[in-house]
């Protein structure tokens, strides 16, 4: 008889996302010729760079000859992209890292997904709150968050609130907690860390031997120069951070499916005698048994982001959605409503007025605006009372959609 891992069964049923395009599906049927904007969409739309598509092409052509054609390549990903990072991402910024802690992937969905492998399913782990649902979601599988409490959090989740209140700067915990995740830039909140911010959880986790999982798949879309771009640029991150990244954002490979995670050689975890276990070894390890490389082509097209065709037309696409999120931010600022991120990220994080829910401000856009928003709440407990709207659509929605809200208001 098989046994099922009853973990899974913990899982909350409905996806977010689900709910969403159900309720805007209902709204449709009842109003067919409402023009809707749609401000949720957390995938880009923007084409790939043509850089990406010219190299990807040429890698096409390799694999149809049989002198140039690849097969399996290295689990850990080919030393042409390990290298173009190395020398991209991290040298020109002081982080000096060897290819053997560089592991190429398929995204950064499935590492932040798959890292927690390499731990005891007995840790305890904290995140910020609200974030991206992918990391609770995989602890829960593993049955490492506990119990699901009336208030909607996880007995063995410590959770960090990022509220207008405490300006989305989490508080550094005042016990210990085993793993933590952060996302900056934040996926909903599209608010950021300072450099000092920053120091004080490597700090922390230095000091109660914490692992930190850092997620910074929109590192490009920083421009304040006072956010690290890694959490390698604080002295000490090697000891304690993994760090994941992915070409998603960056570059627009949501369908092309390429990222990489950082596992330094100093960064330890502990057997129960407390000797210190490098993890570097077992992630290599573990993708050698599990993962067989993300595509020769995909990895030419990555590669390609690095040239200086790749940078600059990487840099319009940004620069593209950035205006986006400026639209929106400014339009709402004007329009009196409370509004963060869209400076360091393409998120803009919207307080609802008159303490209206998540769910109820969402269901007033979309029926008195025709704007399809995700409600905070989908995020995590302390989003409730926010939305989120994303910078990945079309300028003229945008500013189509500011439009909107200010006649109606
Ligand atoms: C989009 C997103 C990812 C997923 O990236 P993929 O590389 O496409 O899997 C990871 N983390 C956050 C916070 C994201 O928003």
């Amino acid at each position: 008889m098989a046994l099922v891992n009853e973990h899974f069964l913990k899982l909350r049923g409905n996806y977010l996302f689900s709910d969403i395009a159900k309720k805007v599906n209902a709204f449709k049927i009842t109003h067919p010729e409402a023009k809707l904007i749609r401000l949720g969409i957390g995938d880009v739309t923007r084409p790939l760079p043509q850089a990406c598509i010219e190299a990807m092409h040429k890698a096409v052509d390799e694999m149809a000859d049989e002198r140039t054609f690849h097969g399996y390549g290295p689990e850990q990903g080919y030393d042409f992209l390990i290298e173009a990072i190395l020398k991209n991402d991290f040298a020109p910024r002081g982080i000096n890292l060897s290819p053997s802690e560089i592991f190429i992937s398929d995204g950064a969905k499935s590492d932040t997904g798959n890292i927690g492998e390499l731990l005891r399913w007995d840790n305890s782990m904290g995140i910020t709150d609200p974030v991206y649902p992918v990391y609770v979601d995989s602890n829960i599988m593993c049955g490492r968050s506990g119990t699901l409490g009336e208030d909607g959090k996880w007995s063995n989740v410590t959770y960090f609130p990022c509220t207008e209140e405490n300006n989305f700067i989490p508080s550094i915990p005042n016990h210990r907690v085993d793993i933590i995740y952060l996302c900056y830039p934040n996926n909903p909140t599209g608010t950021t860390l300072t450099h000092d911010q920053l120091k004080q959880w490597v700090d922390y986790a230095l000091a109660n031997s914490t692992l930190i999982i850092f997620d910074a798949a929109y590192e490009a879309y920083i421009r304040e120069p006072n956010v690290p771009h890694s959490i390698y640029e604080i002295r000490g991150a090697k000891k304690v951070a993994i760090e994941i990244r992915s070409f998603s954002k960056t570059a627009g490979f949501t369908g092309m499916r390429c990222g990489y995670t950082i596992v330094p050689k100093e960064v330890m975890a502990y057997d129960l005698n407390g000797q210190r276990i490098p993890l570097n070894p077992l992630w290599n390890r573990r993708q050698c048994t599990k993962f067989n490389g993300t595509s020769y082509v995909t990895q030419r097209g990555a590669e390609a982001i690095y040239t200086p065709e790749g940078k600059k037309q990487v840099k319009e696409t940004i620069d593209y959605y950035m205006e986006n999120a400026r639209i929106m931010r400014e339009g709402l600022k004007d329009a009196g409503f409370h509004v963060y991120g869209g400076i360091n990220a393409p998120y803009i994080w919207l307080k609802a007025p008159k303490n209206l829910s998540s769910w109820k401000f969402f269901e007033k856009l979309l029926y008195e605006v025709n704007i399809v928003s995700t409600p905070g709440v989908g995020f995590g407990p302390s989003g409730e009372g926010y939305l989120r709207l994303t910078a990945f659509g079309k300028k003229d929605d945008c500013i189509e959609a500011i439009e909107r809200i200010r006649r109606w208001i």
